[in-house]
């Protein structure tokens, strides 16, 4: 089961922000702020990981030719318009493993994904962020970097940039456990402690997805907010007839 929810925020009037939510494939990219056509660069990093959703079996490889689709493509933009539009990407494709389900997870920029297993919550991408490697450098606090006024700089994108390698990981997509995607308008607005309460309430994923951007625009949506939960639902055994595992839409 599976939701996708967005809202422009309280402060901008374009929603630069894109989501697909296309089993096995699911991805929030974040268009740069600053920057021009976001929308576009965002929009174009989501269709680049459509093809995915046709496959029986994503395999690394595909996430990789899709990621370097969508660099061509935002890219291509830059010759259109005066300044080199952006996007962050953050996505996650279901993967058989020695007839395991996995998360292959892959990360540019500061959008992120969160898993709940067991009532903890865990952020597994890292940010490519000033503030994040501020942090690594115990220069500020994690409390400090809330307020730090390049809190929304990235240090790497999807276009816009010239660094901009993915961060893979691969987690085991265990039965009950959720997942989350974000854009910075949710986690800037909203403490851990917060999307742990929301995530944690017990609600289908549309209803959570609902709650937590209304909470964000709430608490001040001074940026686009973009949310993807998904819940693995059944066990991923030898047979791969059973795919896909993170069930339906709701
Ligand atoms: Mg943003």
């Amino acid at each position: 089961m599976y939701a996708a929810g967005s809202h422009p925020g309280r402060v901008r009037t374009v929603n630069e922000d894109s989501s697909l939510v296309a089993p096995p494939v699911f991805l929030v990219a974040d268009g740069m702020g600053g920057y021009a056509r976001g929308d576009v660069a965002s929009r174009l990093v989501a269709e680049s990981f459509e093809p995915l959703a046709a496959l029986s079996t994503v395999q690394p490889g595909d996430v990789e030719a899709a990621i370097a689709a969508a660099q061509r493509r935002v890219a291509a933009l830059a010759s259109e318009f005066t300044s080199a539009p952006g996007s962050t990407l953050v996505a996650a494709a279901y993967v058989l493993e020695d007839g395991r389900g996995y998360w292959l997870l892959a990360n540019i920029g500061d959008s992120r994904v969160y898993s709940l297993a067991d009532g903890v919550l865990e952020q597994i991408s890292k940010d490519h962020s000033v503030i994040q490697e501020l942090i690594d450098a115990g220069q500020i606090s994690r409390d400090e970097a809330l307020a730090h006024p390049e809190r929304h700089v990235v240090t790497r994108a999807i276009g816009a940039l010239t660094d901009s390698e993915a961060d893979f990981s691969l987690v085991p997509a265990v039965p009950g456990s959720r997942l989350l995607l974000c854009s910075d308008g949710l986690h800037s607005e909203l403490s851990d402690t917060a999307i742990l309460h929301i995530l944690s309430e017990g609600t289908a994923p549309d209803r959570t997805v609902a709650t937590l951007v209304e909470a964000a625009v709430a608490a001040g949506g001074h940026d686009n907010v973009t949310v993807v939960v998904v819940d693995v639902v059944g066990v991923a055994p030898a047979d791969e007839n059973t795919l896909p595992s993170p069930g339906g839409p709701g």
